[in-house]
């Protein structure tokens, strides 16, 4: 393994998963998705970690992720990557995913409030973009906002299964997929629920 995978492993290992919910804290030690409220859960662990490396993240990486939900996932984009603009829908979580990163000392990741079907256009284009949330198709605005050289992971699919796609953007804006896993997340709402 090389030794960023190496880092970005350990700093994972590190993160006390406790810290990112404010229920169900008992269930933190699980490799499982657990609620957080509003619906929503924070992430399978080993997913979180696999998407992450599977991002290929670089330290100059400008990174959009969708779906803040806890800010556990956010947390590991901000430890290894320049910034992190991350979207969430539900006030709620998007409140408490910025307290917590602002006292664990975040200084790089902007958020926003707001359907991120739509990406976040204002800071386009990125280097890569995570989505937390599944689709029923690939957003064009995303796939609009992502850089030449850029890469993006994806759930698409049924609400009960979607394919993880990791979609590159090449020379000229040519596009190609490859699905990494078979993952269950919740949807991503709006256009492309
Ligand atoms: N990585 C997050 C974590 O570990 O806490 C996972 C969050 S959860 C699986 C998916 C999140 O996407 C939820 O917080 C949900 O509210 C959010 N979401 C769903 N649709 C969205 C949309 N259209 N725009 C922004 N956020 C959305």
């Amino acid at each position: 393994m090389e030794n960023r995978k190496k880092e970005i492993t350990a700093y994972f290992r590190e993160l006390d998963r406790r810290s990112f919910m404010d229920s169900h804290k008992d269930l933190a030690g699980l490799d499982e998705a657990v609620p957080i409220g509003f619906g929503q859960t924070i992430s399978q662990p080993s997913l979180v970690l696999e998407m992450t490396l599977a991002l290929d993240l670089q330290p100059d990486s400008k990174v959009l992720e969708i779906g803040t939900g806890s800010g556990f996932q956010t947390a590991l984009l901000a430890k290894f990557t320049k910034e992190v603009y991350t979207v969430e829908r539900i006030e709620g979580l998007h409140v408490r995913a910025k307290e917590r990163l602002a006292a664990a000392g975040f200084t790089n990741i902007h958020f926003k409030l707001d359907d991120g079907s739509f990406g976040w256009e204002e800071h386009a284009p990125y280097d890569r973009i995570m989505v937390t949330a599944a689709a029923a198709a690939v957003p064009d605005e995303l796939v609009a906002q992502l850089k030449e050289g850029g890469k993006m992971l994806i759930p698409v699919g049924t609400p009960s299964l979607q394919e993880l796609k990791l979609i590159k953007k090449g020379e000229g804006g040519r596009i190609s997929t490859s699905v990494i896993n078979f993952v269950r997340f919740v949807p991503l709402k709006g256009k492309y629920e």
